[in-house]
Formats: structure tokens, C-alpha cells, sequence
């Protein structure tokens, strides 16, 4: 096999960037070693940023989302049974985000990709990537399903690495650097067949942990708690977690808390990981591939968005210039970005968690610096220019 871009990862770095290869005449094969309902079922990020979702409807990606997402123009910060509302389009000239679930990202991606883009293959696991140094980078591969256990190789202008924290491409970068921080906390999520009890997000810092109200849709709330890094989410009841819920949103108004019947439920560890550069010869990583954020800044999904936007604009750029200048500059454009994200995601993280052994002088630390954001419009400006997103490119 062979084809000008081979992309390892149909999660949303990999699907938009053969999109976006696609609009540009320039194609590609992408290889996902799951399978597709497996791909468009695993529940991850749902909220995207301005940028993201003006990347999207560019890329004609945008129909079913403009008309089933949810536009959001601002959040709620809840400390000390306070409600605080952060403005979005006051604080930045317009700009907000919207709620549509990572999973319909990837479907509406995989819909136009079968309909009019190059081979997706699922079930095609890559094994390595080899001679990324020369012009002629390779991936070697197995087919599953049917024709489980032939190996193949995919032979390629450029590879690019979209297969996650997990995946093999990264390993394939010699001599990189990491940057890593793990929390000892995780975020217990939970899926709920019932109306989110507000129409906006909710961050909440509390004495027991953090709590996020989040959703997916008008009927279905998606609800998290900070909970320690080991815990099983089949140790929670349903009952325990609405309780516990009911807790950490509490406030000094009449607000409360819908429950319904839990549908989901499973806890994702937090991590800080940079991977630098995110090129060697013509391999190149995006997404997750090269970095993590806790989702606190919900700026995973947003990362890999700005990434593969870079790196279209290059490989096209090299396409009708010959010129590698934009594929030079690739790994140092989107690392800025990155380590605005990390240093905003790290932020949200001890703003509002509460660290195991904190001290009551960290506690008021936190209590004070959520009070700065709701009374000084210059803090408050800071955060909600960092959440609707930073520049791409
Ligand atoms: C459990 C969880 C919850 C999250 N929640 C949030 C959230 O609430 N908010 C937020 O903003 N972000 C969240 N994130 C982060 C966000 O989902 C990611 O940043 C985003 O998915 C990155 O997209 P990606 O395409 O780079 O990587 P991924 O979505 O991880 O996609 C990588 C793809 O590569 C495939 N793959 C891996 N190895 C191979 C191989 N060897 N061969 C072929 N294919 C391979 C994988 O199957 C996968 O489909 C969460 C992440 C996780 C893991």
C-alpha cells in the first residue's frame, strides 16, 4: 500500500486531519486498531472551544453540530456555597463555546470519511513505525477481522502519529523530551438519563473535592467527582454518588440537584505529559499522541483540533510551494499553544481540587484566588480568554 499521508488513529486528530488532507487534494489512508462502534461510542471531551468549532464547519464537518450542539456563553465557578457566573462573549468580544459530545465529533468525521475521503481502515493495528529519517517513511501493520494476523506495510510520504498516549508513534521520536506530572486525584464520570439541573457548566470547589456538572445533550447530564487515583467506580453506588454530588454543589439559594438513572460510569486518571519536538524527519505526532492535560480546562480535544490544523496548512503549503517551512516550524507552532493549554488545564486543576495533605493555608489560597476571578473583571477576563481558546497556528 502506499499514499502521500499515513495517519496511525481515528480518534478526532486523526479523522479531522484526513478530513482537512481531503479538502486540501491531498490523500491519505488512516489506520485505527479498533473497531468503528468502538470508536464512536467511547465517551471522552465534549466541550469545544470557538476555534474548534469554526475548524469544524469550515471543514464541512459542521451541519449536525450547529444543529444539535449546545452553545454555551459562559460557566458557573460554585466556592464557599457562592455562585459565580463567568461571562464568555462580555469578557472576549463574542466568543463561547459548544457542547457536542467527542463521540459525535468522531462520527460525523467517520460518516464523511466513508462517504468521501481516502481508506479508513479499522481493526488495523500499526506495529512500528520505521525510517522516518528518509523520504520514504513506512508503517508496518496487521490487518484483524477476516484477514486477522497478515502483516502489511503502508508506505508513505509523511506519517503522522494520531494514536494517542497509548500508541505506538511516539516511540518512534528519538531523543525527545517529557514533561510529566500525575495528580492524585482522578474524576469519577458518570452518564445520566436526566436534564442537566443547569443550563451552563458548573465547576465546583469544595472542602470535599472538586464536582463538575456537565452535559451531553438536553436529557443527558454528564456529572463528575474528584475522587482518589486507585478508586473503582463499582465501589460508588449510584445512590452514594448523587449524594455526594448533592454535597459539593451545595449553595446558599434554592439551586438543586435532578438524579436519574446512572447509564455510565468509570474514572479517568488526571496527567500533565508534553512530548517534545512532536516531529523527527517526516514523522510527526498530534493529539494525545504528544501530550496530555487534565480535563479540568477541558483542552484535550482542543489541542488536537489546533494540532492537525497546523499540520494540514503545512503539508499543503509544502504541496503548492514545495517549501518545508511550515513542516520546520510544526513542532515549536503547536508546542506554544500546548504549554498555554498545560499551564491552563494545571491551573484549573489546583484552583479547584482539593490536594491530599493540603493545609488550611492552601485551602484559603484557593478560596482566595476563586474570589479574585469573581471580582476583578482583569482575572476574570484571563480565564475566559484561556476557556473559548487560544489562537492556532
Ligand atoms: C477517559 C478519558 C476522558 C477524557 N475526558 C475529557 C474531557 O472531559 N474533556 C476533554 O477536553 N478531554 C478529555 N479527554 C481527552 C480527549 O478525549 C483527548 O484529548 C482526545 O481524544 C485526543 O484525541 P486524539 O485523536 O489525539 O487521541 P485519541 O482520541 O486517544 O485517539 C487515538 C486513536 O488511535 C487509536 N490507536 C492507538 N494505538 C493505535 C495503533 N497502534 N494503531 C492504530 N490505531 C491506534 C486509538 O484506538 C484511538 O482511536 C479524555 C480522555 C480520556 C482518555
Amino acid at each position: 500500500m502506499r499514499t502521500t499521508v499515513g495517519i496511525i488513529g481515528a480518534g478526532p486528530a486523526g479523522l479531522l486531519l484526513a478530513r482537512l488532507l481531503h479538502n486540501a487534494g491531498i490523500d491519505s489512508v488512516v489506520l485505527e486498531s479498533r473497531d468503528r462502534a468502538y470508536v464512536e461510542r467511547r465517551q471522552r471531551a465534549g466541550i469545544l472551544e470557538q476555534g474548534t468549532v469554526d475548524v469544524l464547519r469550515e471543514a464541512g464537518a459542521g451541519e449536525r453540530m450547529d444543529r444539535e450542539g449546545l452553545r454555551h456563553d459562559g460557566i458557573e465557578l460554585r466556592f464557599a456555597r457562592r455562585r459565580h457566573r463567568v461571562d464568555f462573549p462580555a469578557l472576549t468580544g463574542g466568543r463561547s463555546v459548544m457542547v457536542y459530545a467527542q463521540t459525535e465529533v468522531c462520527k460525523d468525521l467517520i460518516a464523511l470519511q466513508l462517504k468521501e475521503g481516502g481508506p479508513l481502515l479499522f481493526e488495523t493495528e500499526a506495529l512500528a513505525v520505521e525510517g522516518a529519517e528518509t523520504d520514504r517513511p513506512r508503517v508496518r501493520f496487521r490487518r484483524g477481522g477476516a484477514e486477522e494476523g497478515a502483516e502489511d506495510v503502508l508506505e508513505c510520504d509523511y506519517v503522522v502519529g494520531c494514536d494517542g498516549f497509548w500508541g505506538v508513534a511516539r516511540s518512534a521520536v528519538p531523543d525527545g523530551r517529557t514533561f510529566e506530572r500525575t495528580y492524585p486525584f482522578g474524576w469519577l464520570g458518570i452518564l445520566a438519563d436526566v436534564a442537566p439541573s443547569h443550563d451552563e457548566l458548573v465547576y465546583a470547589r469544595h472542602d470535599r473535592g472538586f464536582a463538575l456538572l456537565s452535559m451531553r445533550s438536553p436529557s443527558v447530564s454528564r456529572l463528575y467527582l474528584q475522587v482518589p487515583a486507585d478508586t473503582d467506580a463499582d465501589s460508588w453506588s449510584d445512590e452514594q454518588i448523587w449524594d455526594e454530588l448533592e454535597r459539593r454543589f451545595e449553595t446558599d439559594d434554592d439551586w438543586t440537584l435532578r438524579r436519574g438513572p446512572i447509564t455510565q460510569k468509570s474514572v479517568t486518571p488526571m496527567r500533565s505529559y508534553v512530548h517534545e519536538p512532536m516531529r523527527h524527519g517526516r514523522l510527526f505526532l498530534a493529539g494525545d499522541a504528544a501530550h496530555i492535560v487534565p480535563p479540568t480546562g477541558a483542552k484535550g480535544l482542543n489541542l488536537a483540533v489546533g494540532d492537525v490544523v497546523t499540520l494540514a496548512r503545512a503539508l499543503a503549503h509544502r504541496t503548492a510551494t514545495g517549501s518545508d517551512d511550515l513542516l520546520d516550524a510544526y513542532s515549536a507552532t503547536c508546542l506554544r499553544r500546548v504549554w498555554q493549554a498545560e499551564r491552563f488545564s494545571y491551573d484549573m486543576t489546583t484552583l479547584l481540587h482539593s490536594a491530599p495533605g493540603a493545609t488550611p493555608f492552601e485551602d484559603r489560597l484557593q478560596l482566595a484566588r476563586l474570589d479574585r476571578i469573581a471580582s476583578s473583571r482583569a482575572a476574570e477576563t484571563d480565564l475566559a480568554e484561556a476557556y473559548t481558546g487560544f489562537p492556532i497556528g
